[in-house]
């Protein structure tokens, strides 16, 4: 059952060869049972996700259902669930039960999905490696000394170890797609603007935006069916028809054009990642795509500008954490300027706090030109590379992360290190594009690698064909670590 994907459970539930009661109590057994090895999970609450069940079952026997009714899927508590602890991974949220659901989180609700748990994440978002939780760090299923990647490093582990079928993580510089790389599974970040956020917790507004963690390409197409839709509550959000992401799955490849960023293949990426992607291209080859060299001039600038303006936003959000309508509150102060200072010291952790500054310090007069209005010019020069690739090619394809894995602890002292580990995924909220991460095979130490899928706006079915048609003549997504 474990091993089964989401799209087999959904069969199995229509076929009602199962309940979702039955898999429901299945998977927070499991959960109970592993969750003290991974720490992947955050809050499980059985009693509400069995209620959830029995409705769900009532749906299926009323005729009702649709892929995802009875499905359990793992939400990122970073999505504010009504009467759920809703963390954010901070000792500043630790004490906050959601009075309302995410927008995200209705769209699982109307359709019947279990929230079977929320999962661990860095705090606020700010990580690659999930160890700056205040609910202590997450492992990797395939190796326990290494890091699961992060921010949704929760989610990618409890996907990765079978403890939930699908799972929900945000991506503001790529933390969708570097945990689902570093645990073996496939993960999407859809178009900016797509998926609602409304009481998605904000950590920079301009390039969070969330997305499905996976098995499978077909098993993220059934999720973004139901995460996809306008919502009057987010002012970013899109109106667009409704699509089918699953209607294009099994179109053959022939003829794409695959263009290679001869700046993502030069030095940087390990030998072990450039064997493994190197050789998904010669799949591609084979199933009748075409590679072709392409040049992202101002690629190398993402970090840079990415360090600039995502601080600069979270300065901003953040500053609405000060102790006096929810979250974390000192015991004793003298004033309410004491009492805002000492929340917030207590409240917030070293990244956390670190962001803040440098975001304040590049919003502060006689720093705004120099550094967050430069940062927003090149931000256009980067989309602009972007634009003019896609007049030569259709999809854009690299390593998603340099290296595999890291040990745990060993960056989590050097921010910069850290830092460089979204250097091929932050274009992509940068500039607004849909991209996403598959797995194409193993590396140093037997952890995996995760193949960079960067689709043109709106492509996101286009995509998922793309990675599904390379999941039908490959077995990389169904290798398990347990
Ligand atoms: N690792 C990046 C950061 O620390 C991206 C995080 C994210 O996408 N939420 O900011």
């Amino acid at each position: 059952m474990f091993n089964a994907s989401l799209k087999q459970l959904s069969d199995q539930l229509a076929e009602k060869k199962i309940s979702s009661t039955e898999l429901t109590t299945e998977f927070l057994k499991r959960i109970k049972q592993l969750n003290s090895e991974y720490n992947a999970f955050i809050t499980v609450n059985e009693e509400m996700s069995l209620d959830q069940a029995r409705s769900a079952d009532q749906m299926i026997a009323a005729g009702q259902a649709s892929a995802l009714t009875g499905i359990p899927i793992a939400q990122k508590d970073i999505f504010c669930a009504k009467g759920w602890l809703t963390t954010c991974g901070s000792k500043m949220l630790s004490n906050f039960v959601s009075p309302y659901d995410a927008g995200v989180i209705e769209r699982f609700n109307q359709v019947g999905a279990i929230n079977i748990g929320k999962t661990n994440m860095d705090e606020f978002a700010m990580g690659s490696s999930n160890e700056t939780s205040y609910y202590g760090l997450v492992k990797n299923p395939w190796d326990l000394s290494a890091v699961p990647g992060g921010s949704s490093g929760g989610a990618a582990s409890a996907v990765a170890a079978r403890l939930a079928p699908g799972a929900t993580g945000t991506d503001t510089g790529g933390s969708i797609r570097q945990p689902a790389a570093l645990c073996g599974i496939s993960g999407i970040k859809p178009t900016y603007g797509l998926v609602s956020r409304y009481g998605m917790i904000a950590f920079a507004s301009s390039l969070d935006q969330g997305g499905p963690m996976a098995r499978s390409a077909e098993d993220l197409a059934l999720m973004l069916n139901v995460m996809v839709g306008f919502d009057p509550r987010d002012s970013t959000s899109l109106q667009r028809k409704v699509e089918d992401y699953a209607r294009d799955l099994q179109k053959p490849l022939s003829g794409l054009r695959i263009g290679l960023p001869k700046e993502y293949f030069a030095e940087g990426m390990s030998k072990d990642v450039e064997c493994a992607i190197e050789k998904a291209l010669d799949e591609y080859r084979k199933l009748g795509a075409e590679t072709v060299e392409i040049s992202l001039p101002n690629a190398s600038l993402s970090i840079p500008v990415y360090y600039v303006l995502a601080p600069a936003e979270a300065s901003s959000n953040l500053s609405r954490f000060d102790g006096v309508r929810y979250g974390h509150r000192a015991k004793s102060y003298s004033d309410l300027g004491d009492m805002y200072r000492k929340s917030r010291a207590e409240g917030f952790g070293p990244e956390v706090k670190r962001r803040i500054l440098i975001g304040t310090y590049v919003l502060s007069h006689g720093y705004y030109d120099a550094y967050y209005i430069k940062a927003q010019k090149l931000r256009r020069l980067i989309a602009q590379d972007f634009t003019q690739a896609y007049q030569q090619c259709d999809i854009i394809m690299g390593p998603t992360t340099p290296t595999v894995a890291f040990n745990l602890g060993e960056k989590s002292g050097d921010p910069i290190q850290m830092y460089l580990s979204d250097i091929y995924t932050s274009a992509a909220n940068l500039t607004g594009l849909p991209a996403m991460s598959i797995p194409v095979g193993f590396g140093n130490k037997n952890r995996p690698i995760g193949l960079h899928i960067i689709g043109n706006y709106f492509m996101e079915a286009q995509m998922l064909n793309v990675a599904h048609q390379y999941q039908q003549v490959t077995d990389w997504h169904l290798k398990s670590p347990v």
